[in-house]
């Protein structure tokens, strides 16, 4: 099934796709309990499908990725956060800000908890998943080497794109597909079968340090491909059986 968020009748609704013109409105976020209504209603004036209390993510997971950058592997994973103030939706515009000399795409598979998990095992994590989406990790690549730390580089606002939905049908997230493309053209195509931490480790890991709450999303890092944006691209990142986030830069 696959769930969005839209504004209807000037309220902002959780829906569930019934094709692709329709969708039917729910009470609230189905992993609160939300459940279904009987109205359908168009599908449009949709929304990021997200509204995370954090936004956890994962650095250098792809080997191929931390070498083209020059780092290493890490031998733990390497933990940030981004601000929920830089969440924007499928069609949004992520603006470029004066600061940033050097902003970069990162195409990314994002999973959607659905259970609290706290000091959970890689099991209990893997069931604590409610589903996934797909996310840009977009980072101003000159500020996050000049501060060291991540926070300002990855925090502006709209430097986090997440949609269209979340798809929460069982999928395989070691074996997925990952492209992130440019004007048409391939940039990033990457496996998620190349992950070094792979996605029931990771969430077991963060949640050892800071507990995960239904709603919250975790980015799962980028494979290698990595480049920079300008002003009127259209950047595409698409996971394989989820679906295809576009942004326009601005
Ligand atoms: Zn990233």
């Amino acid at each position: 099934m696959r769930f969005v968020r839209l504004v209807h009748g000037g309220i902002e609704s959780w829906a569930s796709l019934v094709d692709d013109a329709t969708a039917r409105l729910y009470t609230d976020a189905p992993y609160r309990g939300g459940t279904a209504t009987d109205r359908v209603v168009p599908l449009q004036d949709t929304l990021c499908p997200v509204t995370p209390s954090k936004i956890v993510c994962v650095g250098r997971n792809y080997a191929a990725h931390a070498k083209e950058l020059g780092n290493e592997v890490p031998k733990e994973p390497l933990l940030f956060l981004k601000p929920p103030s830089s969440l924007i939706g499928c069609d949004a515009i992520i603006e470029l800000p004066p600061e940033s000399a050097r902003v970069e795409y990162e195409g990314e598979l994002c999973i959607v908890i659905g259970k609290s998990l706290r000091r959970a095992s890689v099991a209990e994590a893997l069931a604590g998943i409610f589903g996934v989406t797909v996310a840009n990790d977009v980072t101003a690549r000159d500020l996050q080497k000049k501060d060291v730390q991540f926070t300002r580089g990855k925090g502006f606002d709209t430097f986090c794109p997440v949609g269209p939905w979340i798809e929460t049908d069982a999928l395989d997230f070691a074996n997925l597909t990952l492209t992130t493309r440019v004007n048409g053209e391939t940039k990033q195509h990457g496996f998620t079968s190349d992950m070094v931490f792979n996605v029931g480790v990771l969430l077991a890991y963060i949640s050892q340090s800071m507990t995960l709450v239904p709603g919250d999303i975790v980015l799962t890092g980028t494979p290698e491909g990595v480049g920079p944006l300008a002003s009127g691209d259209v950047v595409e990142v698409e996971v394989s059986g989820v679906g295809v986030l576009r942004n326009t830069v601005r």
